[in-house]
């Protein structure tokens, strides 16, 4: 292999940026050369595609997003699309690629190794949703991000007698508000892998309120349900003033963590090595801190898991 291509896709996250430069430098440690496709598959269709260097991934390790921008692009769900991206990947002598993005993204890139494009995935998303890996890229930094608000929040929950509920992303996993939900203390947490009873809620407001609590923060995750309507249901239900907020976007952007970085460069390393060894229809992850890999056909077989204990553990030290 002489010359390889990466792109970034789907939904932003902080630490793409790394992951982009590890690619980039790894590849011409190796004496390959690197093509960076912009906007994602929509990118590779319309053959927005430019040799790399060194120099063209400098200064950007901290920095949040993907300099590659990202995209989503229908027309490359169909066989056509697919096709007319093969064929600029070979117009510009392209002989792998390296996609980092979440799920949707890697089932692109399933695609691509279909049709004998050699392709390998690295996990970018802040949802920790991909199988096959402990920890995805981005979902360090938003946990931190999500912290830091809460406990801002914190500070003024204080001042106040008030349940604060806090919405966070996560459409079908619940990772992200689990590990604020443990990390903050929070009294309840509502995640789509769990079924969560409102009476239940309710009830663990009513005993902190009992016992002398000045507030509880409740953290739920998008997938469940909006913040808001939890919100009115307490207000409802309860003599308790309710302030919702919602964290959206904040929880993308950032620069990413250290944790993050070191995750990403060690990532996107691996995809470079496998490309070369001639590994394709891949994806990379890290699991009990070794850099593995598996088949994208397995990973996208898998349903997304939470750590049951670690959600017992929530609700064993928010009684
Ligand atoms: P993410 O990668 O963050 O999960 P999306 O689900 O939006 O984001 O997927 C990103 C892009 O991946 C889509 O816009 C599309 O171009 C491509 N993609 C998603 N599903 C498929 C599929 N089944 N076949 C081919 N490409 C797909």
């Amino acid at each position: 292999m002489k010359r390889i291509g990466v792109l970034t896709s789907g939904g932003d996250s902080p630490g793409m940026n790394a992951a982009i430069r590890a690619v980039v430098r790894k590849a011409i440690y190796h004496g390959i050369e690197v093509y960076g496709i912009s906007y994602g598959y929509q990118g590779l269709i319309e053959g927005d595609i430019k040799k790399m260097e060194l120099g063209s991934v400098g200064d950007i390790i901290h920095r949040g997003g993907t300099m590659l921008y990202t995209a989503r692009c229908e027309e490359f769900k169909t066989l056509e699309g697919q096709k007319k991206g093969i064929e600029q990947l070979k117009k510009h002598g392209i002989e792998g690629l390296v996609v980092i993005g979440g799920d949707g993204s890697y089932r692109g890139a399933q695609k691509l190794s279909e049709h004998g494009f050699p392709t390998v995935g690295v996990p970018g998303t802040i949802d920790n949703d991909i199988p096959g890996t402990d920890f995805t890229i981005g979902f360090d930094t938003a946990l931190n991000t999500i912290i830091d608000a809460i406990d801002k929040i914190r500070d003024t929950a204080t001042s106040h007698e008030r349940t604060y509920v806090i919405e966070v992303m996560g459409r079908h996993a619940g990772d992200l508000a689990l590990w604020a939900g443990l990390a903050d203390g929070a009294e309840t947490i509502v995640i789509p892998e769990e079924e969560h009873d409102m009476n239940l809620i309710l009830a663990n407001i009513k005993r902190g309120v009992e016992r002398g609590k000045k507030h509880s923060i409740i953290i739920v995750a998008e997938g469940v349900g909006s913040g808001f309507d939890f919100g009115e249901k307490i207000s409802a239900e309860m003599n308790v003033e309710t302030r919702v907020t919602v964290l959206g976007h904040i929880q993308r952007g950032g620069s990413p963590t250290g944790a993050d970085r070191v995750l990403a460069s060690r990532l996107a390393a691996k995809a470079v090595d496998l490309l070369l060894e001639g590994k394709a229809g891949m994806t990379v992850g890290i699991q009990r801190n070794e850099i593995v890999y598996h088949s994208i056909n397995d990973i996208l077989d898998q349903p997304h898991k939470i750590d049951t204990d670690m959600y017992k553990l929530s609700q064993e030290l928010s009684i």
